[in-house]
């Protein structure tokens, strides 16, 4: 448990305050591990002597290192992000757990590769093991849940469409492998099987002796079918990796269908509901729809405790499709909503006890009903995205794939049917379910002791998280309370895109009176320059922001609203089709005391305006 005093032991600091531990812990690693190799058949002699290491040849290939090193260093502080300070306000990155680059530092030395067991038979266990973890901070039952690490939630993203696809397909190779299992059904009822039944059937086929054939008549075998597999469904706030995933399974972008998002930004039910009904009016397959939990640039949570409702009733007029949720920023918030025992709460009980969980004080209303209930949702997904290397507070390359129900890995698991049941309980060949193939042990290493230290409820990443989520809606209400802003005698309003509903705050500037649109871009464009110069001059920015453009080929009429807040003509919005935004992920743990925010705040501010005034 992180005691509400004590986050700040957990990370290294801004200005590496805790560097005396880290690096006692890192002499300490090192000199276990090189004990480990001496130790390893202590009667076999030394290889390098000290001889060789006395030749000029010798000494010269050290120097080499050491200065190629130094320049390696040097390049890489002149080059890179700051993610640890407080004054960086861009991107979903931040300051990570000391324990978890500890962790990751330690088990790179011993470099286990989790593709297979023989290959790392400590560090796929550890992989395995957060893996459940993480099953059960979604509300998954751990022991028949399915997780594991990925390179990231792009990766996740596409594993949870191929066991999507690959479901899709199989009632249909039933038909052809094992007919007597399907006999009685339509087509149309064979394409709108839900998840379980399909499950339930491989399994019977499996024990028919079947499953092999049934596999090489799906899509595995043969192919996309010349029909296609159906629609993929995601809102237009979906993160790229879902156009990647549709070209990468051979199952077109022109299948990704982009569902409108409401002012809030969150997934517009409405128009999800009519888009069911023209496809199944056209008897046209839906293979799967994507929710989101914590969009990439608004941070805004999709309803999708609604969207169970919706697939509930839709499954009674004989339409079904895969669900999953894509919280691979979003994810670890869930930890917020779990009490010491793991248990999802009441939301009047959360709001009462808040304080002791977010000593910032995030304002009561928080978290919304909507929100809350999204979360709550979550056991009903067939699979989950969520990236420990976000929220998590990891080092890269930490993301996870999570499925409800662990019998989908026979979807794409390169092993013989016969010998499922025991590879199952301990994944030999982790590989050969998985999409990747070698990875890290490290990374699993990281998480796995960062989970230790941080449990998954909110006396641990809860509290973490829930302090940023305070930081965010006070850097909110902040803009909102104060929108002007003064330099050289002109006055700009600033205006927020949504109330956050995590910790991700939107907004952009407009010199009060201007109505052109192109010139409102421009500014922004110009005040996001001056506060982030990327590479070599980072030194001379005051705060690090990101900025996004929301354009109507992704959002389409959405944002016209967010334009004409400023006073601008409708007709502009038509006519330039994009606003630039400022984009400021609030994940840093640096603004936990209630008495730097004020002071951090009027920082901000001054610094725009000072900006503003030179531009
Ligand atoms: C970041 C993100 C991804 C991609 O994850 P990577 O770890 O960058 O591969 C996918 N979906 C959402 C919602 C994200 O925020």
């Amino acid at each position: 448990m992180i005691d509400p005093n004590d986050v700040y032991a957990y990370f290294l600091g801004p200005k590496a305050e805790n560097y005396s531990v880290f690096k006692e812990m890192l002499g300490y690693m090192m000199d276990d591990y090189a004990e480990w190799r001496r130790g390893f058949h202590p009667e076999d002699p030394p290889v390098i002597t000290a001889q060789d290491q006395q030749t000029k040849e010798f000494r010269a290939a050290m120097q080499d290192m050491r200065r190629n090193l130094v320049e390696l260093a040097g390049l890489l502080q002149v080059t890179s992000v700051p993610w640890f300070s407080p004054r960086y306000l861009g991107h979903m990155t931040t300051e990570t757990l000391m324990a978890a680059n500890l962790g990751y530092m330690l088990a790179l030395l011993y470099n286990q590769n989790n593709v297979a067991y023989e290959g790392s038979p400590g560090t796929t266990g550890l992989e395995l093991e957060v893996g459940r973890q993480l099953a059960g901070m979604m509300g998954y039952s751990p022991d028949t849940a399915w997780g594991h690490l990925t390179s990231g939630g792009t990766v996740a993203n596409y594993e949870g469409l191929w066991l999507a696809r690959n479901l899709k397909s199989i009632p249909l190779a039933l038909r052809h492998a094992a007919p007597q299992l399907v006999s009685g059904w339509t087509e149309w009822e064979l394409w709108n099987l839900p998840t379980e039944v399909v499950l339930d059937l491989m399994d019977r086929a499996r024990e028919a002796g079947l499953l092999d054939e049934v596999r090489q008549c799906s899509v595995r075998g043969q192919g996309i079918p010349a029909g296609g597999l159906g629609k993929v469904l995601v809102p237009q706030s979906k993160h790229y990796s879902w156009v990647k995933a549709m070209d990468l399974l051979g199952l077109g972008q022109q299948n990704l269908v982009q569902i409108p998002v409401r002012q809030n930004y969150r997934l517009d039910m409405d128009a999800l509901d009519q888009t069911l009904e023209q496809l199944e009016a056209g008897r046209i397959p839906v293979l799967a729809v994507v929710a989101v939990a914590g969009s990439t640039e608004e941070g805004a949570v999709d309803p999708f405790h609604k969207l169970v409702e919706l697939r509930t009733a839709w499954q009674k007029r004989g339409l079904s499709f895969w669900l999953h949720i894509d919280a691979a920023y979003g994810g670890y918030a869930r930890s917020t909503f779990l009490d010491a025992e793991g248990r999802f709460m009441e939301l009047e009980e959360m709001q009462e006890t808040g304080q002791d969980m977010l000593p910032q004080a995030v304002p009561s209303g928080w978290p919304e009903p909507e929100v809350y209930r999204a979360y709550q949702a979550f056991p009903s997904a067939d699979s989950i995205t969520v990236d420990p290397h976000k929220l998590g507070y990891i080092p890269y390359p930490a993301g996870a794939f999570l499925a409800r129900d662990r019998r989908v890995v026979q979807l794409i698991s390169y092993f013989a049917a016969y010998v499922f049941k025991q590879a199952q309980e301990s994944p030999q060949l982790l590989g050969s379910y998985i999409l990747e193939g070698s990875k890290p042990g490290a990374a699993a290493a990281a998480v796995w002791i960062a989970h230790r230290l941080v449990p998954l409820n909110r006396t641990g990443y809860g509290r973490l998280i829930g302090s940023s989520i305070g930081g965010a809606q006070q850097f909110y209400r902040s803009l909102v309370e104060r929108p002007i802003f003064a330099a050289n005698d002109r006055q700009y309003e600033s205006l927020t895109l949504t109330k956050p509903d995590l910790n991700i705050v939107v907004y952009a500037f407009n010199e009060r009176g201007n109505t052109n649109l192109e010139t409102m871009n421009r500014l922004n464009q110009r005040i996001y320059e001056h506060c982030f110069q990327s590479s070599g001059h980072l030194y001379r920015s005051e705060f690090l922001l990101s900025k996004t453009s929301l354009e109507e080929k992704e959002y389409g009429q959405t944002p016209a609203v967010f334009v004409s807040r400023f006073g601008i003509p409708r007709q502009e919005w038509e006519r330039v089709g994009t606003v630039f935004v400022m984009r400021s992920c609030l994940v840093t743990p640096f603004l936990e005391r209630e008495t730097t925010f004020d002071a951090y705040w009027e920082d901000f501010r001054s610094s725009i305006e000072r900006t503003l005034s030179q531009l």
